[in-house]
């Protein structure tokens, strides 16, 4: 047990995947795809894939817990590998079964180690379904396993766009649980199956961009939802970069002005990799929707030569910013546990408050 931390000390990264399962985990999902090489509309059971604590145990001490450490981070929303969601695979029924296997290593992950892992949810998405299969699979893993959050993908049919604009009625069934439920969500999408876009570059941050000008669009979204909140991922795609592009745009469209647009309801995380990147998100964006993440181990997992350090270590680039003592501690810490309402609970239940 890490000794006790006044809250606004700890180091609360929201933002981390399990890219390091056990073999087992992929070869299920070959399993599912041979199934579907059969027929399109296979409908999969569950099943059941052998991993045991012993494994989850090796797959994440030299990895996420390893570097939790060495970089001084608490605890992380965790959450499954997102390249890996797969939305696009097959059929509800894919969907369905690969996500609840997904999130139960998660969940089994955060007893193992409740105090550096915090369950985030996939969702059962698929191209053409409702999103009720989803609403009940965050319903699950929020009031059974504790989750505090989830990934929800605007692009479930992986670079191709064919689902409607977040601000749709097709996702307000999520939207209602989410809130019900007091949970946000991150948007997230997974690999690409398109060839024009790669997937950890331009098609997240691609779609990280997109997602904003949704939501910066909405018409009724945010009225129809007051409690609802958002998180763009990868320090808000080329949104922060081009702040005054939205703004004018916002402007012409006679939009709200855009802080009064994302004080309650958009967030953006610290997952950009260089310290200029880092000093012009927190110089841009309003201190209260910024939350410290690094999306460590993810996609970038490499030593930046020009420092000497891992290019996804952004706490140091949060350690050298501009921002006050004060201001480093809402990013690191008071903002995720407002934007993550059940947050605080799980701190409290896991003995980190
Ligand atoms: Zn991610």
């Amino acid at each position: 047990m890490s000794e006790q931390k006044a809250a606004q000390d700890l180091i609360i990264d929201c933002h981390g995947h399990y890219t390091t399962a056990p073999d087992a985990l992929g070869e299920y999902r070959d399993q599912q795809k041979a199934d579907l090489k059969t027929d399109e509309l296979f409908a999969h059971v569950k099943g059941i894939i052998d991993i045991s604590d012993e494994q989850l145990r090796d797959s994440v001490e030299g990895a996420q817990l390893k570097l939790q450490n060495e970089r001084g981070s608490d605890v992380t929303i965790f959450s499954p590998r997102a390249s890996w969601m797969g939305h696009h695979i097959g059929n509800q029924s894919t969907s369905k079964y690969w996500t609840e296997h997904c999130n139960e290593l998660i969940y089994r992950l955060t007893e193992l180690y409740p105090q550096n892992f915090i369950g985030g949810a996939q969702l059962p998405q698929s191209p053409g379904a409702d999103m009720s299969a989803s609403a009940a699979e965050l319903e699950r893993c929020v009031t059974e396993y504790g989750f505090v959050g989830c990934n929800l993908s605007p692009d479930p049919s992986g670079g191709h766009w064919t689902a409607p604009r977040l601000d749709d009625r097709y996702w307000y069934p999520i939207y209602e649980k989410m809130c019900e439920l007091n949970v946000p969500a991150m948007i997230h999408v997974s690999a690409s199956c398109h060839q024009c876009f790669d997937t950890t570059g331009s098609h997240y941050l691609g779609a990280d961009t997109t997602a904003f000008q949704h939501l910066m669009m909405a018409k009724t979204l945010f009225k129809d939802f007051p409690k609802l909140k958002l998180i763009i991922p990868h320090g808000g795609g080329a949104v922060p970069y081009h702040w005054g592009r939205f703004r004018g745009l916002a402007d012409m469209m006679k939009l709200d002005n855009l802080n009064d647009i994302i004080r309650d309801h958009i967030y953006f995380d610290t997952c950009v990799y260089h310290q200029e990147g880092i000093d012009l998100l927190v110089d841009v964006i309003p201190t209260e929707n910024i939350l410290f993440a690094s999306e460590m181990v993810g996609a970038v997992r490499g030593i930046d030569p020009q420092t000497g350090h891992y290019f996804d270590d952004t706490k140091r680039y949060i350690d050298a910013c501009q921002l006050s003592a004060a201001q480093k501690q809402q990013v690191f810490s008071a903002n995720a546990r407002k934007v993550f309402p059940r947050l605080d609970a799980r701190l409290k239940e896991v003995g980190l408050l």
